[in-house]
């Protein structure tokens, strides 16, 4: 889950990493009153999850309140790459002498922390990390250890940031290893890292993504979930437990279990078909936890044909052809659809899905087969 710059900065300022002074505001006056408050020229930054929103007129710089209340009142309720803006984080706005990138990931090679960074921060790092790779430093931190002065050290001087900030650059360092460790985070990135003309170092922008599979640790977040910016289908599936990842084929997969949903698209692509989607319902899943799973692939305009492929073991066959039925007789489709079953009351579920456009198996091969050669109700 992706938090928005103001929540992140929440969590910079839990861990005392310094940011801007400021504050939300979701009217044009209220972000006047705000530029009053901090009494000097403003940013307006949009609170969109989306990179590159400075290029995209996201952000704006302006000298007083009622240029704040004027701005705001047209960047409200704009959208910005099809995303409605609603809320606007207002900051004073800081004299900027170097913009620095710095971020804590995850290396999923070497299996620890990566500490990432370059001297040449700010709304260019893609191109910067395109054409300049060896301006981008990255150093691993055992996870055993924990992130070590020396290490922040040796990555400070080697993008050169000067000697006297070297010391407040641990601190902030190890600041964000801390709330990268704390939020389950897979990425904690600040671009960004200001070096102001007095000499301070500043996080301007942030950027937490926290890992999914954690977020049941951190339920503050999950309540506050922005999905203005997610496909609706994905949306919808979390809603049900389902696992749903788009693709860009015309097969629409129905599977339970993960492993088994990429065996059936590694085994559709090697018959020369191609999936239009991972979707995993998860184990003992529920006819109405099925049918909401149909819904979504059929929903997808590409879909030509579909691919069901549950192996019953504690999910029951019988349960999964009832909420295939239940869809179906929602949604009137002409799709044609494989089915393979094998496991818990298969004979049962074949019974019950003795339909005109389905073809039942029972081996994934044939499966496949099955359905990359089948014609699509559109080449009928
Ligand atoms: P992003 O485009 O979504 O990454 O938004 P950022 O928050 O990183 O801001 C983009 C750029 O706007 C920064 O790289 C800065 O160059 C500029 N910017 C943002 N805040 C300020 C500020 O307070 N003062 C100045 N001079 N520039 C700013
Ligand atoms: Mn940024």
């Amino acid at each position: 889950m992706r938090l928005h710059e103001y929540q992140s900065k929440e969590i910079f300022t839990e861990h005392n990493i310094p940011i801007p002074r400021g504050r939300l505001a979701s009217t044009h006056e209220d972000a006047r009153l705000v530029a009053e408050e901090l009494a000097g020229p403003v940013v307006l930054k949009a609170q969109v999850l989306m990179g590159g929103r400075g290029k995209a007129g996201g952000i704006c710089l302006v000298k007083s309140p009622e240029e704040a209340d004027e701005e705001a009142s047209k960047i409200l309720g704009r959208r910005i790459n099809d995303i409605a803006v609603r809320r606007l984080l207002i900051e004073e706005a800081i004299n900027i002498l170097q913009e620095i990138y710095f971020s804590m990931a995850i290396d999923r090679e070497t299996c620890e922390t990566v500490m990432i960074a370059s001297a040449e921060g700010g709304m260019n790092i893609e191109e910067v990390a395109r054409s300049t790779p060896e301006k981008i430093t990255r150093v691993g931190v055992n996870s055993l250890l924990g992130l070590r002065d020396f290490q922040a050290r040796n990555l400070a001087a080697e993008i050169e940031i000067p000697r006297q900030l070297w010391r407040p650059f641990i601190s902030l360092a190890k600041n964000l290893y801390n709330a990268f460790l704390k939020y389950d985070a897979t990425l904690a990135e600040i671009n960004p890292l200001v070096i102001t003309a007095e000499q301070h170092l500043v996080a301007l922008d942030g950027k937490i993504i926290i890992d999914d599979n954690a977020l049941f640790r951190h339920p503050v977040f999950v309540d506050k979930r922005d999905i203005s910016f997610e496909a609706p289908e994905e949306t919808e599936a979390r809603k049900f437990g389902l696992s749903y990842i788009k693709l860009d084929g015309n097969i629409g997969c129905l599977v339970n279990g993960a492993g088994l949903a990429m065996a059936t698209l590694d085994i559709i692509k090697h018959k020369g078909g191609k999936p239009a989607n991972f979707l995993d319902i998860g184990g003992g899943a529920s006819s109405d936890k099925v049918a909401a799973a149909l819904r979504i692939i059929l929903g997808d305009p590409q879909v030509e044909k579909v691919l069901i492929n549950i192996f019953g073991g504690i999910t029951r066959c019988d349960a999964v052809a009832n909420g295939i039925q239940l869809a179906l007789e929602e949604i009137q489709t002409q799709v044609p659809f494989v089915v393979r079953m094998a496991g818990t009351h298969h004979a049962e579920a074949s019974r019950i899905l003795s339909g005109s456009n389905i073809q039942t198996t029972t081996t994934l091969e044939e499966a496949a087969d099955m359905v990359v050669n089948i014609k699509s109700a559109a080449t009928t």
